[in-house]
């Protein structure tokens, strides 16, 4: 079994970018992330933007407004962004508060600075194959991290599970693409499939992204299989200093024995996710300075 090692991937893509950065003269690209209200996991996510775009060269604007913010005064702060000349990328951290409408916020940013590629036209680009728009960073991620870990899903079976606007439709659509690297055929699981197991027992590549702790079990894996483990939650324990740890959607112990590759919880897909914003920034900058 090999470990895929997201740390150093991420950290072999954030070097790369740091060369790109440094030889920009003048204004250096810029990415605007904006935090609605304290959620903990949030804040820290937030954090890990900030610090790997200031160890790129990147500029970073941190906006942190209330949780009490409307609908209205949210997009008329996203308007402020589109407009302003000196911001790059816009990143709306999820989740937001119950009462915004998330996908209404991700249609709001402008496809030129919609670097978390969530916005409707974005999405469009991934299914037409049109590379100019902006791939969802955990999506472009989990492609790269498997690119850089001579994975080839042509021919292979790739089963996703999570059918998710941010993770398992993207993913399932980068992996069925018709580009080197791509070409799987792919099955897509969520929580009305039938016979789940049967179905991931299926996976030359299993990608999971439903956010249930440690729900894939060594019987639900084939031997030989790779493994994606895109899952961050957070279980109860009373031996840690903050009371909880992190774990994926795999139960790492049972199935990594089985599996040829498999990222870890924590160290996998996080940090790929970062690497690939950051990178996506690059991407708008210059789309932009090109007009
Ligand atoms: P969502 O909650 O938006 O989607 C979860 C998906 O999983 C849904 O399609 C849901 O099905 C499906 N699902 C849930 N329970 C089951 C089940 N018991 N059996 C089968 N399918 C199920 O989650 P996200 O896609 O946003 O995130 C998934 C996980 O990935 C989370 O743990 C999240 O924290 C993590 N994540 C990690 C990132 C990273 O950078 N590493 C980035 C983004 C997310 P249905 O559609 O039928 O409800």
């Amino acid at each position: 079994m090999e470990l895929i090692d997201g740390n150093k991937i991420a950290a072999e893509i954030a070097a790369e970018l740091k060369i790109e950065v440094s030889a920009i003269a003048g204004r250096k690209p810029c990415i605007a992330l904006l935090r609605v209200g304290d959620d903990v996991a949030s804040i820290s996510y937030v954090r890990k933007k900030e610090k790997t775009a200031a160890e790129i060269g990147l500029e970073s604007r941190i906006i942190l407004p209330p949780v009490t913010i409307s609908q209205a005064e949210l997009f008329a702060l996203i308007d402020q962004l589109n407009n302003d000349p000196g911001v790059d990328g816009i990143l709306v951290q999820s989740p937001l508060p119950k009462h915004i409408d998330e996908v209404a916020v991700f249609r709001r940013v402008s496809p030129a600075k919609d670097v978390d590629g969530f916005n409707t036209l974005n999405l469009g680009k991934v299914a037409q194959e049109d590379e100019t728009g902006f791939v969802a960073c955990t999506p472009a991620g989990i492609m790269e991290l498997l690119a850089r870990s001579g994975v080839d899903l042509k021919g292979k079976h790739v089963v996703v599970l999570g059918r998710s606007l941010i993770v398992g439709k993207p993913v399932a659509l980068l992996a069925l693409q018709k580009k080197a690297g791509a070409n799987g055929t792919v099955t897509i699981c969520h929580s009305a499939t039938a016979n789940l197991p049967a179905m991931t027992r299926q996976a030359d590549v299993l990608i999971a992204a439903i956010g249930r702790a440690e729900f894939v079990t060594a019987d639900m894996v084939k031997p030989g299989a790779v493994v994606i483990d895109v899952g961050i939650n957070r279980v109860v324990d009373a031996s840690k200093k903050s009371g909880y740890r992190l774990t994926g959607d795999v139960h790492f112990v049972s199935v990594a024995p089985l599996c040829a590759k498999i990222t870890p919880v924590p160290g996998g897909v996080g940090p790929m996710t970062v690497a690939m914003l950051m990178k996506n920034t690059l991407k708008a900058y210059r789309l932009q300075a090109c007009g």
